[in-house]
C-alpha cells in the first residue's frame, strides 16, 4: 500500500499565528517541520485517492493528479475547506463519500459544482475499490465522523481522525480486524487535562496500546503538543511516532519525508 500524510496539523497549524513556542519557531525556520491541515492521500493501481480536502492547494495538487474519488471523515472546515475552490472544476464529476450529515460544510451541498456528493456511507459497511477495500468506522467528535479501515489484501491501515476515545463498537471492530499501522488523532499535550473532541497524548498513547498495534502515528496534532514532545521526547512509546506532512509510508517500509 502507498499512503502518503499531506497534512498532519490541528485547524490552527503549525506556526500557529501569533505563537513563539518552539514548535512555531522551528517551523518558521524549517519548512517541513509545518504542518498544514490534516489530510492524507492513497493510491490503488495507480489510482489516487483523497482522504480529507482541507489542503489549500488542493486544486493545484488535483492539477498535477486528477482523484478518483475522494473520502471525507467529517465536514468541519480544516478537512474540507479545499472543495470550496476545486467544485467550480471543469471535467468529469469527482465522487466524494464521508459520513451522513444534513448539514455539509457551508453551501457545498446546494452548489457542488463537480463534486458528486454520494448519499453518507453506513458505518462498518465496507467499499470495494479495484484492489483496496475501505472499510468506515464511527468516531466520536462534535459533528458525524467516520474513520477509514484500508485493506488492500497485504496491508491494513486505520486511518482514525477526528476523534476523542473510541465507540466501543468501533474499537471491538479494530481489536478483531488487527491492523498493522494505525493513525490516531493526538491534538492535545497531556497538561490538557480534559480535552473536547480530540484525544490528547496520553488518550492516544492508551487507545494504541489497547488495540495492540505495531506501529502507530498521531496526526491532527497542535503546535502545543509538538513542543511538549520536543521537550520531553520519552513520553512517545517506541512504536509510536508523530507523522509528518508529506511522509510516505509503503508497505511498512517508511520512506524519508520530501
Ligand atoms: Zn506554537
Ligand atoms: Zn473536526
Ligand atoms: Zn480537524
Amino acid at each position: 500500500m502507498r499512503f502518503r500524510f499531506v497534512g498532519t496539523g490541528d485547524s490552527a497549524q503549525t506556526p500557529c499565528f501569533g505563537c513563539d513556542c518552539q514548535a512555531c519557531g522551528r517551523a518558521r525556520v524549517i519548512s517541513s517541520c509545518q504542518r498544514g491541515p490534516c489530510s492524507a492521500e492513497f493510491w490503488v493501481n495507480a489510482s489516487r485517492y483523497l482522504l480529507d480536502a482541507g489542503r489549500m492547494d488542493l486544486v493545484e495538487s488535483c492539477e498535477r493528479e486528477r482523484p478518483a474519488a475522494i473520502f471525507l471523515t467529517h465536514y468541519h472546515a480544516d478537512h474540507v475547506q479545499g472543495l470550496l475552490h476545486l467544485r467550480w472544476g471543469l471535467g468529469a464529476s469527482i465522487p466524494v463519500f464521508g459520513p451522513k450529515d444534513s448539514h455539509g460544510c457551508a453551501d457545498l451541498y446546494r452548489n457542488p459544482g463537480l463534486l458528486d456528493f454520494r448519499a453518507g456511507l453506513k458505518p462498518f459497511k465496507p467499499i470495494h475499490l479495484d484492489g483496496m477495500t475501505v472499510t468506515p468506522v464511527p468516531l466520536l467528535h462534535s459533528k458525524p465522523t467516520l474513520g477509514y479501515c484500508l485493506d488492500d489484501g497485504g496491508t491494513k491501515l486505520a486511518y482514525l481522525t477526528d476523534t476523542l476515545g473510541l465507540p466501543c463498537e468501533t474499537e471491538s471492530f479494530l481489536r478483531d480486524w488487527e491492523p498493522d499501522v494505525v493513525v490516531l488523532d493526538a491534538t492535545y499535550p497531556a497538561s490538557h487535562m480534559e480535552p473536547k473532541n480530540h484525544n490528547n497524548l496520553p488518550m492516544a498513547v492508551q487507545i494504541i496500546d489497547r488495540l495492540g498495534c505495531p506501529e502507530a502515528y498521531l496526526t491532527h496534532i497542535s503546535h502545543r503538543l509538538e513542543a511538549d514532545v520536543l521537550r520531553d521526547p520519552s513520553q512517545l512509546p517506541a512504536n509510536i511516532r508523530l507523522a509528518q506532512d508529506n511522509l510516505e509510508l509503503q508497505l511498512g517500509m517508511h520512506l524519508a519525508a520530501s
